[in-house]
Formats: structure tokens, C-alpha cells, sequence
């Protein structure tokens, strides 16, 4: 069984619509992808009805945004109650405190650039969770970088100028809420330095793990060879499961959709503990 978990729609900062995901997931030959918008679940429901026609399964998630003490950490959650007021509530203020640090990074870039807020808009298409990814496009768009990598590597940087911090829920409180929602909290790329200077220490992995975390993200790009290695011995110290996934934005990264995967055993674990079922032809 192929098992994709980890992937983003046009409803966040991927570029295929929520159906074109599952179209090119069956193109991958998955049978289960996992569809985790940051902080929105707004493509469950495209996605739910192309489960039919597409053959793939799909294992509805989010990717939540969280900052432990100022360094940000990307938490998966899978197959919550999407209504649980106190989790939905949370990522309703993190989209409005993303928007608003995004405005405020594009008013600082635009000095210096050719781009506008307006510019930024138009990038977003379907978007409910505006990002940086979507100043990225708007900078290439205007010309000043080739593609997204070229402009996170320039004024997109966390460690540049122009960056603004924005409000995420503290990590081993979101693993909480997502297990009163009744879903699975798994921790996305938990030692990927290249994104950021500073990576959350093991200690919070270990309260995270006593707050209901099942499993880290071990096999994924973002990783080295001995960073996955880590990840693997700090997944086995804490008793906590192993993931993989390609973390696929479309055309907004060189991710490959199957091209790290989630094991049986885990997926099984998670449909057992999660309160919605997986979506299946
Ligand atoms: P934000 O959450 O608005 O701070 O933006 C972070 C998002 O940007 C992440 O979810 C990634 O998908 C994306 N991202 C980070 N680094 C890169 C990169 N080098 N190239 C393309 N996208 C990136
Ligand atoms: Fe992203
Ligand atoms: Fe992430
Ligand atoms: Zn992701």
C-alpha cells in the first residue's frame, strides 16, 4: 500500500486544486493520500468527492502552524472533528494573523520590490491560508526571482529583514486540542535546519509525546541522511511512530508526490484512534 500523507491544495500555498491533487495522486499510483492544508480543512471536501472517480483513498488532515517559544514547528493533524470549536477557533487566528503578517511583510518587500499587496492577492486564487508562498509567487510573477525556492532564499528568508512573526498555537497545547477534536497529532519535518536556525529541542518532543503525540515525520526531503537518523532514535526513545511523506505543494516545490511514504501500520493506527474514517472508493 502507497501512502502519501502529507500534501497541500490551492486552499493553502499548493498549486493544484484540491481535485487535480487527487488526480495526480492516482497518476503517482498512491492509494491513500493525506490532504493537510495549513490551518484549514477547506479542501476536505473537493477532495472527498474525487475519491470515486480518482480511486485513491483520502486521509483528511491539516498541517497546523505552531511556535514553541518563537521557533515555529508545523504539527499534522489527522481525522478531527472539524466543528470542535476550541481547535477550529485556533486556526481561524492563526489565518488572520498569517494575513495580517504577510501584509505587513509585503508593505516592508514592496520598498524594495516591485509588488503589492494587490499582487500578492492575485496569486492566491482559492486560498484561505495566505502565506509566504504566495509573496514568492507575486515576486516571480513581477520578475525579480526565477522560481519560489530563489525568493525564500532571498528577502522570504526567516533570518531576513522583511520577516514578521505571526500568532501559532504553542505545540504541545495543540496536541491536545487535536486530541480532544478526536484526531491524530503527528509532528511534520521535526529536524529539517534548513528551514530555520533554530529547531525545537528534544524536551518538547517529549512533552509533545505525553500530550498525545503518535509519531514523527522522519522520511522526508527536508531531512538529511543523518538528521533522519535522529529523527528515527528520538521517534523510537519516545515510543512514538515513524512517518514519511513527500510534504507535495504542486508546482511550488520540487516535492514528488509518493516519493516518501507513511507505513501501513501507522495509517492503521490512526484510522483506529482518529473520530472521522478515512474516505475510501
Ligand atoms: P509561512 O508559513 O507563511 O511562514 O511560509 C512557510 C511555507 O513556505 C512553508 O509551509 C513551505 O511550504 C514554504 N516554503 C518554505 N521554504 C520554501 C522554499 N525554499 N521554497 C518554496 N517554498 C518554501
Ligand atoms: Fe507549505
Ligand atoms: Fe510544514
Ligand atoms: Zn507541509
Amino acid at each position: 500500500m502507497r501512502i502519501d500523507p502529507h500534501t497541500h491544495s490551492s486552499c493553502s500555498d499548493g498549486t493544484d486544486t484540491p481535485a487535480q491533487l487527487m488526480k495526480a495522486a492516482a497518476v503517482a499510483g498512491l492509494d491513500v493520500v493525506g490532504l493537510t492544508d495549513h490551518d484549514t480543512t477547506d479542501g476536505w471536501e473537493q477532495a472527498a468527492d474525487a475519491v470515486t472517480d480518482t480511486g485513491v483513498s483520502l486521509l483528511r488532515g491539516a498541517e497546523i502552524s505552531c511556535s514553541a517559544d518563537g521557533v515555529t514547528l508545523h504539527l499534522l493533524a489527522y481525522l478531527f472533528d472539524p466543528d470542535y470549536a476550541p481547535l477550529a477557533d485556533a486556526l481561524a487566528h492563526a489565518r488572520q494573523s498569517r494575513s495580517e503578517r504577510t501584509r505587513r511583510m509585503v508593505e516592508q518587500i514592496g520598498v524594495d520590490y516591485p509588488i503589492t499587496w494587490e499582487d500578492v492577492l492575485a496569486q492566491t486564487t482559492d486560498a484561505t491560508t495566505i502565506g509566504r508562498p504566495h509573496i514568492a509567487d507575486a515576486l516571480v510573477a513581477a520578475g525579480a526571482f526565477p522560481d519560489r525556492s530563489a525568493a525564500f532564499a532571498g528577502p522570504l528568508a526567516t533570518s531576513s529583514p522583511y520577516y514578521v512573526h505571526y500568532w501559532a498555537l504553542d505545540p504541545v497545547e495543540a496536541c491536545r486540542l487535536v486530541r480532544d477534536a478526536g484526531g491524530v497529532p503527528v509532528a511534520a519535518h521535526p529536524r529539517a535546519a534548513n528551514r530555520q536556525r533554530r529547531l525545537v529541542p528534544d524536551a518538547t518532543f517529549n512533552r509533545m509525546a505525553r500530550a498525545g503525540l503518535a509519531a514523527l515525520e522522519v522520511d522526508h526531503r527536508d531531512h538529511t541522511p543523518a538528521q533522519r537518523e535522529q529523527a528515527r532514535a528520538l521517534a523510537q526513545e519516545l515510543g512514538l511512530g515513524v512517518s514519511g511523506a513527500s510534504d507535495y505543494h504542486g508546482a511550488g516545490k520540487p516535492n514528488r508526490l509518493g516519493e516518501n511514504l507513511m507505513p501501513p501500520a501507522l495509517l492503521k493506527r490512526i484510522v483506529a484512534e482518529g473520530t472521522l474514517a478515512l474516505i475510501t472508493p
